[in-house]
């Protein structure tokens, strides 16, 4: 079986789009196009995580 090139796809959790591909990214952020949503993404060895970012909003009610 010929081995794949050892290459991360990452795709959207959510709608399963295809986000980036990456080879050797540590840690990435990367955003959703269709879902607005922002990911953390953590490349590791033969392994790969995918969150949402967990941005905080600062939300002023003040004005
Ligand atoms: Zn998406």
């Amino acid at each position: 079986m010929a081995r794949a090139a050892e290459k991360y796809k990452v795709v959207c959790p959510v709608c399963g789009k295809q986000l980036f591909s990456s080879s050797s990214a540590d840690v990435e952020d990367v955003m959703c196009p269709k879902c607005k949503k922002q990911y953390v993404v953590r490349v590791g060895v033969g392994s790969l995580q995918i969150r949402e970012s967990q941005m905080q909003y600062s939300i002023d009610n003040s004005k």
